[in-house]
């Protein structure tokens, strides 16, 4: 069965957050159980690029309207990735430093294009089209309703749901830039009389999934105005938890950390990683470490951070550490709080995958308050390096984490707000002061099973289902 993925982001060619973690691993899944899975995603000017040398396989035009532009479809030289990847290269537009800049709109739907035309001189056509969030959310539309895509449209395409906050919302004279097609059929691109990619793939795409059962059920009742269109197609719609690469994601042989640890080492393992952690960024390394790796952004109530943490830290014998980079101001408020509890807090505002990796490793906990959480990968990280999750009952991370007054391994709490976020970390607290159980946990989550294999399996038989 041969599968193109389409996507923004790919491990490790480009991230910005979890998006890039799932296209850079299911693929290599896939294939691991016999498909012939592939991703192409745009060129971006980025250190992955820059270090790599590219061939060009294809070159031709994209045309947004009347406006032609220049692509080339390319393939590294030498990939050692473990699935074919390609690139769609138009400069003028796709070649800039970050993933996302300003004018998303028609890059992305150049970019989907550009993919299509290339596609379509495919000998081998692919079984499967697998787009992946309102990036790639014109594409069901397009092979199913443009004329010149015609020769797609009998393959199935499979619409993945990442996070539905973000839909690409385009001004509805932008019709004019999509390859021709009926006008009549112009509703399935529309929502609230604009161009909605992310409603149009729900209502185009062969299938819909998200990537936990959990925040399948909660678009129903939010999700960013697509509630009742996700009602509607519920029939074709369904949850598929998100695994993690247990290859890049694995304490024993992760190269980025200071020492590496398996189940029967954990305890000298986490303590070299925290030890480090802890003179690298002037913590008390003899007190608990609660940590936050993410963006600081309301979804992932990092809003609550700076108010919960400055209370927490005054109330426990705690150390915390915060990675992330967001809004500005919850960046400068978390940064502020460093000098008041000096030696025993410390932020570092920006993006760091090795910090994060040392992170998962010497963190005791790792806090995760999300106000929406499609899926989550951070706390199946921080499982398998026997980092405790502190989570909120929401999404994915209720699908992943059991609490330990209910026989669990986690600590989860209902609401996003700062009295629970303290709560938390306060039972987290007791937690850590009963040694014997906590290290009796930390070996037990290190044995929780996520990775890809069954997920990987269970896309391949949906995509067995409408093939
Ligand atoms: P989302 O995609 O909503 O940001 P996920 O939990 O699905 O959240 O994935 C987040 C991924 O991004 C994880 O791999 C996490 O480690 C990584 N990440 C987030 N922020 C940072 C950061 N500042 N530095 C390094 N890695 C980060």
């Amino acid at each position: 069965m041969r599968i193109i993925h389409i996507s923004a982001e790919c491990y490790p060619v480009a991230k910005v957050g979890g998006l890039a973690d799932v296209v850079g691993a299911l693929p290599k899944y896939q294939n691991k159980v016999g498909a012939n899975s592939s991703v192409i995603m745009p060129f971006y000017n980025n250190k992955f690029t820059r270090a790599k040398k590219f061939e060009s396989i294809y070159h031709s035009k994209v045309k947004l309207g009347s406006h032609e532009l220049n692509f080339d479809i390319l393939k590294i030289e030498d990939s050692v990735l473990d699935f074919d990847i390609f690139f769609v290269h138009i400069e003028a537009l796709l070649y800039t430093e970050e993933v996302y800049v300003d004018n998303d709109a028609d890059r992305f739907l150049a970019f989907q294009i550009a993919a299509l035309d290339w596609i379509l001189t495919l000998k081998e056509k692919p079984n499967i089209i697998h787009c992946h969030d309102h990036h790639t959310g014109l594409t069901p539309f397009m092979v199913q309703e443009c004329f010149k895509y015609k020769p797609l449209s009998s393959i199935p395409v499979v619409f993945t749901i990442h996070n539905a906050q973000y839909q690409g919302w385009m001004a509805y004279n932008n019709l004019y830039k999509l390859p021709m097609f009926n006008i009549e059929n112009v509703g399935l691109l529309l929502w609230d009389g604009m161009i909605n990619p992310l409603a149009s793939a729900i209502k185009c795409a062969w299938r819909i999934t998200t990537v936990s059962p959990s925040y399948m059920e909660e678009l129903k009742y939010k999700a960013n105005g697509l509630e009742s269109l996700l009602m509607h197609e519920q029939s074709k719609a369904v949850g598929i938890l998100n695994g993690i690469d247990a290859d890049v994601w694995n304490p024993e042989t992760d190269t980025y950390l200071i020492k590496n640890y398996k189940k029967s080492t954990v305890e000298s393992g986490k303590k070299a990683n925290k030890e480090w952690l802890c003179k690298q960024f002037n913590l008390d390394k003899s007190k608990p470490l609660f940590a936050f790796i993410g963006r600081l952004v309301g979804e992932k109530g990092a809003d609550l951070l700076p108010n919960a943490l400055d209370y927490a830290l005054r109330a426990n014998n705690i150390s915390v550490l915060v990675l992330g980079s967001g809004f500005k101001e919850t960046e400068n408020r978390l940064f502020g709080l460093i000098p008041q509890y000096d030696g025993n807090y410390n932020a570092y505002i920006g993006y760091d995958e090795k910090l994060s990796h040392l992170i998962y490793a010497g963190a005791d906990f790792l806090l995760m308050p999300s106000r929406v959480e499609p899926c989550g990968l951070n706390q199946m990280y921080s499982l398998r390096y026997g980092t405790v999750p502190i989570v909120r009952r929401i999404g994915g991370l209720k699908d992943t984490v059991v609490d330990i007054g209910d026989d669990g391994f986690g600590i989860c709490h209902n609401d996003v707000s700062v009295q629970d976020i303290i709560n938390a970390i306060h039972r987290a607290t007791d937690f850590y002061n009963s040694q014997n159980e906590f290290k009796a946990n930390r070996k037990k989550i290190m044995t929780i099973d996520h990775s890809w294999e069954l997920s990987a399996q269970t896309y391949i038989n949906l995509y067995k289902s409408i093939n």
